[in-house]
């Protein structure tokens, strides 16, 4: 009803009376009203006159599956959305679904996750209503090995996507922090149900710091869009931007599995790369020069006795990033 209601106000743009809507939808008038009041207390501004009926005049910063599913324009990712209020984790809901067969491009979304998780399986804080929480449902043809090229293409693209929705510099830390103005934005944990040489699903969850006004204390090294742009941002139209791009690198890629094409524009954003780093890998710690991504996605360093290093996984500290000097 609600979204009738919602899509008959938008195709309209103009006023429509409370009438027209109650015979096109087969209630009474007073039921019409009621659902007006309804989304309006969702934030949706919409104009009453007693003679001209309803107009919708703004659409809140929602990322309901309809707001969404609305502005999309894929083939593949979010032809089916799920959106919730309040989820654990969108990758638990996502990997939940994957199981039961959900179709490929299948996006969950949530306003708020109790449970928002990173790497390692630590806390990614996810608060209501400021940041975008998604999953998303993969099922290609790779390898295990190739789906952290995967999360490197999804990395590339939500930098783009911020920067050309915002306008804010953005840089990737290697191998998928989205960071602006030294701090990070976005964070993406990749998951994936495989067998040895055979890939059942995999799950790209991705957080999005977006409208956040502050961070508690615990979380210094972590920003948000509005505040290095001191405006706010519809999530929509992040989400948009991001879906839109990462789809046509994605299906290239499944086409064609390989990084080349990719890595001139990820080398570009690289913020570890021509910085020393520190890495911590295996209990070893160690520090030296970043100087290249490798053709699987890995990171090329040169320590200083001038032997180079190719790493694969690990902590890797930048210098002048995240309080690391
Ligand atoms: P990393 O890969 O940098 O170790 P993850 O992407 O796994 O980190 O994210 C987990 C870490 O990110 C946490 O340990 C915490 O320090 C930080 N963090 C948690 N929530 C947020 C957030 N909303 N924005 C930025 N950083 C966060």
């Amino acid at each position: 009803m609600k979204e009738f209601v919602l899509k008959f106000l938008r195709d309209q743009g103009k006023y429509a009376s409370g009438e027209e809507i109650s015979q096109k939808l087969g209630v009474t008038r007073a039921s019409v009203w009621k659902i007006i009041k309804k989304l309006q207390a969702e934030g949706y501004t919409i104009q009453s006159s007693p003679r001209k009926g309803y107009r919708l005049v703004e659409t809140p910063n929602v990322i309901t599956r309809e707001e969404v599913a609305n502005i999309l324009q894929t083939q593949l990712l979010g032809k089916n959305i799920q959106y919730y209020e309040e989820v654990d984790s969108t990758n638990n809901k996502a990997k939940e679904v994957a199981r039961l067969g959900a179709s490929e491009g299948t996006i969950i979304l949530a306003d708020k996750q109790t449970l928002g998780r990173g790497r390692l399986g630590r806390h990614w804080s996810s608060p209501a209503k400021v940041g975008i929480w998604m999953s998303i449902v993969l099922r290609p043809p790779l390898l295990p090995y190739q789906v952290s090229q995967l999360t490197l293409i999804a990395g590339v693209n939500m930098c783009e996507a911020i920067q050309e929705v915002t306008g804010l510099e953005c840089k990737i830390k290697w191998p998928n922090d989205v960071v602006v103005n030294g701090k990070k934005v976005c964070g993406i944990l990749t998951e994936m149900s495989a067998e040895m040489e055979r890939i059942n699903h995999i799950v790209v969850g991705i957080g999005v710091n977006v409208n956040h006004k502050s961070f508690p204390e615990e979380l210094p090294h972590a920003t948000s869009l509005a505040i290095e742009a001191k405006k706010d941002y519809s999530r929509r139209d992040i989400i948009k931007a991001f879906l839109e791009k990462f789809e046509r690198d994605y299906i290239q890629y499944k086409e064609n599995p390989t990084l080349i094409s990719i890595l001139p524009r990820y080398e570009a954003s690289c913020i570890t790369l021509n910085n020393r780093v520190r890495i911590i890998m295996n209990n070893e710690e160690f520090i030296a020069q970043a100087i290249k991504i490798g053709e699987q996605g890995d990171l090329i360093v040169r320590m200083d006795n001038g032997e180079e290093k190719m790493i694969v996984s690990g902590e890797v500290s930048v210098r002048g990033l995240y309080g690391y000097s």
